[in-house]
């Protein structure tokens, strides 16, 4: 990453005193676990707000943001340093066309990121979509596909939108819990987590508002219906799944071009088998076979080959 501009992160100055105390404290802490560096990653489909959010968290318009699908098949980083803390945050195009994942802007996507550590993955999505499909699924499986089921140890769901009044006059936290519930079901089962995996794989849901519009609390911070200062809580809960004691996702060359890494080792399940064979199975039939030489006969089973030896 030497080549990338690294400029001050002033940005954070234009958040409201309240929200910068926050955020400085959040370094502060990240820098006592020996964290300096942070590089984010996100993804999702195509105006959901990936570009917005990525300006929202640095504070200035870093990356473009468009109402209208124009942006370029390119990922680009913004880099940001404070205080000896240093923010990386990698936006990147849509993964939809025509109905499918790009699996050339995947293929982009991937090389780009050769060499690089990814700490967080920000998973992007709308607040008020109302419904999740097939779509969501396969884009999340191609995530997965390309840099393994860790990854969502270190993803967060981020959705935008958030200032918005329920439909039907639903609660707002009863919507908010309903699209994430339906989210996090597919987003489980694009990347193939399992029952099991659930304690590994608790996914947190944040909520966004990227809009110039957005309310303010009465320091001025911008807040949510529900009254939470977004920025402060999203930057709260990345540093909480950076110190969750998962590992960051190592883009290598071996991760890009290898197989698909939830695939890697199954040539291996042969020579498992074989092994299997020579010293579980073999050995268990030896000594049965020993078993059966050395048992003393039944005097019964004795008569019995005597009858059967017998010619009719
Ligand atoms: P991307 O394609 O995922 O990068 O999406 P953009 O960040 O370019 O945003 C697409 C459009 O949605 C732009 O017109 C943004 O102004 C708008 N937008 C993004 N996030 C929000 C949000 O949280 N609230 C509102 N009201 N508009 C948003
Ligand atoms: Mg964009």
């Amino acid at each position: 990453m030497a080549s990338q501009l690294i400029r001050d992160w002033v940005g954070i100055n234009t958040f409201a005193t309240a929200t910068q105390t926050k955020l400085l404290e959040l370094l502060g802490k990240l820098k006592q676990e020996d964290v300096s560096t942070l590089t984010i990653l996100v993804m999702g489909k195509g105006g959901v707000g990936k570009s917005s959010t990525v300006n929202s968290i640095i504070g200035e318009r870093a990356v473009t943001v468009s109402p209208f699908q124009s942006e370029g098949p390119r990922p680009v980083i913004v880099s940001r340093s404070r205080a000896g803390f240093t923010l990386n945050i990698i936006d990147t195009p849509g993964l939809i066309e025509g109905g499918y994942v790009n699996d050339q802007a995947l293929e982009i996507i991937k090389r780009f990121l050769l060499n690089k550590t990814i700490d967080i993955l920000l998973y992007v999505d709308r607040l008020d979509a109302y419904r999740v499909d097939n779509l969501d699924k396969q884009i999340v499986k191609a995530i997965t596909d390309s840099f393994g089921k860790g990854i969502w140890n270190r993803a967060l769901v981020v959705l935008t939108h958030a200032q918005l009044s329920p439909p039907d006059g639903l609660p707002y936290e009863d919507f908010y819990s309903k699209r994430s519930e339906a989210l996090l079901k597919v987003v489980r089962m694009g990347a193939g987590l399992k029952k099991h995996d659930k304690q590994d794989f608790a996914i947190p849901v944040v909520l966004v508002e990227n809009s110039g519009r957005c309310n303010k609390n009465e320091s001025d911070e911008k807040v949510l219906p529900n009254g939470t200062a977004w920025i402060p809580h999203l930057v709260k809960t990345i540093t909480e799944v950076v110190l969750n004691g998962s590992q960051s996702i190592v883009v290598d060359k071996k991760l890009i071009e290898g197989p698909n890494p939830n695939e890697r080792g199954k040539f291996l399940i042969p020579l498992i088998f074989a092994l299997q064979y020579f010293f579980v199975i073999k050995p268990i039939e030896r000594a049965i076979k020993n078993d059966i030489a050395k048992e003393s006969r039944p005097s019964w089973e004795m008569r019995d080959t005597g009858v059967g030896s017998r010619k009719f």
